[in-house]
């Protein structure tokens, strides 16, 4: 038997996720058909997942209580509608869920359908079994097994295969094809492509004044990231639409981005992570961004770490200069300095290695300066370094390839003390905390740079 294309698509992602490998398989001419697992037909190849109960219907005929269930999902934190479910109750659970409904009910529609729907606030989560999702988006054949009261409703959405076999419209995002969409960035957490793609789509807008026209380095992986990756400063050959490659006067090739297209472009291509110069093109030459790194070893209290940020805050304060803040998406802290575009790489890296040795003179028995592995056991190191020509540093918001999909999120001065290096993630909404969106360029002076020794 051979299948249409998108239903055996769909069955054949089903069943290997369901474990059923080789109740139906691939051929050579890339069809999907019968497998050598005679027991297809007995094995229920159906999925399961959570959905959120938005109303329900009149009941009918002898059915008591209501006729099915309106189910939704949210995506990028809005509510989709998700289709009905009608079967999988005994007559005592449909009495029973109306008890539930009634607090919950509600006079506003929650999706616009036509039918008759008594609407409920979308807060409760129903576990639903079904044969597939529609190319509009619906279950189909869907019974229900039980209501889900662990789960919040805010965090029930498709997972990941699901939503690759979802209508064509679904796998452009900012007007980019992403192809492959199902595949897996982060295995652990069932995180897909088109996932990574709509991420950077949401936060680009927040990103973008941070990271459009910089010279930027990527973090490619393209099967995943527990494949091989690479760490790209340029493009040899293909250059992604809608990114920018160009040469610096001394003959460095650079690329960069303009706006979101650059972006999901990017992740089209397969990256991960963004990295960016603290410049800006077209010439590069002159830093407007710092940034000190705290880099705790592994045996370094996590508030020990929290101190040396407000620390490093302190010390440039003195200065009269003001700074933000981000967690690093791995293991520390970045310590962020806007500047003017006055002084060339020399100068500013001599001036944040002068600050990082103002900071480490504090206490020696608890910072490093120097990258020697060796010197770093038990200590922080505070990493002036990427301030040079050339060196970059994770851009804000940029994901990480590490497990758990987390980000390199800015956060306010005031909430560092419950801030966690990796504690964001792709997953969570975010916003620019007001530290950064008050940003304004700092003026180094020269008394500032004669006080610490720089000129
Ligand atoms: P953590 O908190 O875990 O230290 P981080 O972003 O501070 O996170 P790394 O991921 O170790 O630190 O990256 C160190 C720096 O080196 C980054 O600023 C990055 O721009 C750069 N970098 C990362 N990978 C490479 C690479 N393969 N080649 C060259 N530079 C890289
Ligand atoms: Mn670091």
């Amino acid at each position: 038997k051979v299948w249409p294309a998108d239903q055996g698509k769909n069955l054949f992602q089903q069943a290997c996720k369901n474990g059923l490998e080789g109740i139906i398989s691939k051929n050579s001419k890339g069809r999907y058909v019968e497998g050598s697992r005679r027991d297809w037909a007995k094995s229920k190849c159906r999925a399961r997942q959570e959905f959120v109960i938005c109303g329900y219907t009149p009941p009918k005929g002898s059915l008591p209580a209501f006729g099915a269930l309106v189910l939704g999902s949210f995506e990028n934190h809005k509510l989709i509608p998700r289709g009905k479910v009608g079967t999988g109750f005994t007559e005592a659970d449909r009495r029973r869920l109306l008890e539930v409904f009634k607090p919950l009910r509600t006079t506003q529609k929650v999706f616009d359908l036509k039918e008759t729907v008594t609407w409920i606030k979308p807060e409760l989560v129903a576990e639903i079994e079904f044969a597939e999702i529609t190319r509009d988006g619906s279950i189909r054949q869907g019974s229900f097994i039980g209501l889900r009261e662990d789960k919040q409703a805010s965090g029930v959405h498709l997972d990941p295969l699901q939503i690759a076999v979802l209508d064509d419209k679904n796998m452009k995002v900012a007007g980019i094809s992403i192809s492959h969409p199902e595949r897996l960035v982060y295995p652990d957490d069932q995180i897909a492509k088109i996932e990574v793609a709509r991420y950077y789509e949401r936060v680009g807008e927040m990103m973008l004044p941070f990271v459009a026209n910089r010279p930027l380095a990527a973090l490619r992986a393209p099967e995943g990231m527990t494949g091989e990756t690479f760490f790209q400063k340029s493009f040899a050959t293909h250059i992604p639409p809608h990114v920018f490659q160009q040469e610096l006067q001394d003959g460095t090739t650079v690329f960069s981005i303009r706006d979101a297209k650059g972006l999901v472009s990017l992740a089209q291509f397969g990256v991960i992570e963004i990295h960016l110069w603290g410049a800006c093109l077209p010439k590069a030459d002159k830093p407007d961004f710092l940034t000190w790194d705290l880099d705790p070893d592994p045996a370094v209290p996590w508030s020990d770490v929290l101190g040396a940020a407000l620390l490093t805050r302190d010390v440039l304060s003195e200065l009269g200069l003001s700074t933000v803040l981000k967690t690093s998406g791995g293991k520390g802290l970045h310590i962020l300095l806007h500047s003017r575009k006055t002084y060339d790489w020399e100068v500013m890296k001599n001036f944040s290695k002068a600050v990082a040795e103002k900071i480490a003179a504090y206490n020696p028995k608890r910072f490093v300066v120097t990258s020697s592995k060796a010197k770093r056991t038990g200590k922080i190191f505070i990493d002036w370094m990427r301030n040079g020509r050339g060196a970059t540093c994770i851009a804000p918001w940029s994901l990480r390839a590490r497990p758990g999909a987390p980000v390199s999120m800015p956060i306010n001065w005031t909430d560092l003390r419950e801030a966690t290096a990796a504690g964001f993630t792709l997953r969570e909404p975010s916003s620019v905390p007001s530290d950064w969106n008050d940003l304004k360029p700092q003026t180094i002076s020269k008394s500032i740079l004669r006080g610490l020794g720089v000129m």
